[in-house]
C-alpha cells in the first residue's frame, strides 16, 4: 500500500519553490482530503487503518533492505518541541526489525563535535547499507536553532557576527546540499521530513505536559523560552526547507496537530522513500546455488 502521489506531491516542498509554510495547513487529515471533513472518528479510523498497512510494509521492505545491503535510508526528522518526533518514531518503527535500524538524537552538541565542522557528527552516525537510520534533529539545527540564536556561532568557532550575512547561511545549505548529494550518489537515500505544528498545539501539549503528573519528565523549562523565538524559528523553518528541498533529498511539511495522522503521513512518506530504492528478493548467483545445492547435500547425508 502506498500513499497517493497527489498527497505526497502536496506535502514535498518544490524543489526550487518556497516551502509556504504560512500556508500550509497543520492540522489537515486524510478525511479532509476525502471531503468527510469534521467527522474526527473517521479521520481516526482511516488514519489507524493506513498506519497499520504503512508498518506491515515498512517490516517488508527493511528485510529486504538489509537482505540486500546495496542501499541504506537516512530519515531526517525536524519540528519544534511538542511536535511529536517521538512518537512518531515509535509507533511508524514499531514492526521494524531493530537489527538494522538505529535513531540518532541530536542535541547540543559536546566539545569534541564543536571542535570539529557542523556535518561531522553526522557522518558519524550515517546508515551503513541495509540500514534505515533516523535523525532525531539532525545537522540541519546548524541553520535553525544556530540561526536563531547566533551567539552560539561563537562555540562553533566562527563569530557571532557571521550570522548577520545573508551568505554565511546561503554557504551552509550549500554545504548540506552537496552532502546530501553525495550521500545519494552513494546509495544512501535521504528523506527529510518536518513535522508542522501549530502554536496553539503546542501550547496544548505543553500545558499537558504540565498537569499530567506522568508526563512532567517531557517538559523542560527551555522549551518554553524557545517558544518565545516562535515567529524566528519559522522563518528559519522557511528559509531553510525553500533552499534545500532538492529532486535528490526532498523535504515533506507533515500537518502534526493530529498525532494520528501525523503518524500515518509519515509512515507513508517512508514506504514511499524505501520503495524507490528498489527493494527487491536477493538474487542468487549460480555458483551460489551450486554451493548451497552442496550445503543441502552434507546436511542431508549427516548419520
Ligand atoms: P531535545 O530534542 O528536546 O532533547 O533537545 C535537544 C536540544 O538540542 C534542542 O533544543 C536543540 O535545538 C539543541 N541542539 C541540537 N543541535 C544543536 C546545535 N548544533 N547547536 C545548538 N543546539 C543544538
Ligand atoms: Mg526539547
Amino acid at each position: 500500500m502506498m500513499l497517493s502521489r497527489e498527497v505526497l506531491d502536496e506535502l514535498r516542498v518544490k524543489p526550487g519553490g518556497p516551502a509556504k509554510l504560512t500556508k500550509r495547513s497543520t492540522s489537515h487529515t486524510k478525511a479532509d482530503w476525502l471531503g468527510t471533513r469534521g467527522d474526527e472518528h473517521e479521520a481516526k479510523r482511516l488514519a489507524a487503518e493506513d498506519l497499520a498497512g504503512f508498518v506491515a510494509e515498512l517490516s517488508r521492505a527493511q528485510e529486504l533492505l538489509w537482505a540486500n545491503s546495496k542501499h541504506s535510508l537516512l530519515i531526517v526528522l525536524q519540528a519544534l518541541d511538542a511536535a511529536g518526533k517521538d512518537g512518531t518514531i515509535k509507533h511508524v518503527m514499531s514492526g521494524v526489525n531493530p537489527q538494522g535500524c538505529r535513531v540518532v538524537a541530536f542535541k547540543q552538541p559536546s566539545s569534541t563535535e564543536l571542535a570539529h565542522d557542523f556535518l561531522w557528527r553526522a557522518n558519524l552516525a550515517l546508515p551503513a547499507m541495509g540500514e534505515i537510520a533516523i535523525f532525531n534533529r539532525s545537522y540541519y539545527e546548524d541553520v535553525l536553532v544556530v540561526r536563531v540564536h547566533p551567539e552560539l556561532l561563537a562555540k562553533e568557532h566562527d563569530r557571532p557576527e557571521d550570522g548577520q550575512r545573508e551568505d554565511f547561511w546561503s554557504h551552509r545549505y550549500q554545504d548540506i546540499n552537496r552532502f546530501e548529494r553525495h550521500l545519494t550518489r552513494s546509495n544512501t537515500h535521504v528523506v527529510k521530513v518536518f513535522l508542522h505544528l501549530s502554536k496553539d498545539e503546542q501550547k496544548r501539549r505543553f500545558l499537558d505536559r504540565l498537569e499530567d503528573p506522568t508526563k512532567n519528565w517531557k517538559f523542560s523549562s527551555a522549551d518554553l523560552v524557545e517558544r518565545g523565538f516562535w515567529d524566528d524559528y519559522q522563518d528559519a523553518y522557511e528559509e531553510a526547507l525553500s533552499a534545500t528541498s532538492t529532486p535528490w533529498a526532498p523535504w515533506y511539511v507533515v500537518p502534526a496537530d493530529h498525532k494520528y495522522e501525523l503518524r500515518a503521513l509519515v509512515g507513508g512518506i517512508i514506504v514511499d522513500a524505501i520503495e524507490r530504492t528498489g527493494p527487491h528478493e536477493p538474487h542468487v548467483a549460480p555458483e551460489s546455488a551450486a554451493s548451497l545445492e552442496q550445503a543441502k547435500r552434507a546436511l542431508l547425508a549427516e548419520t
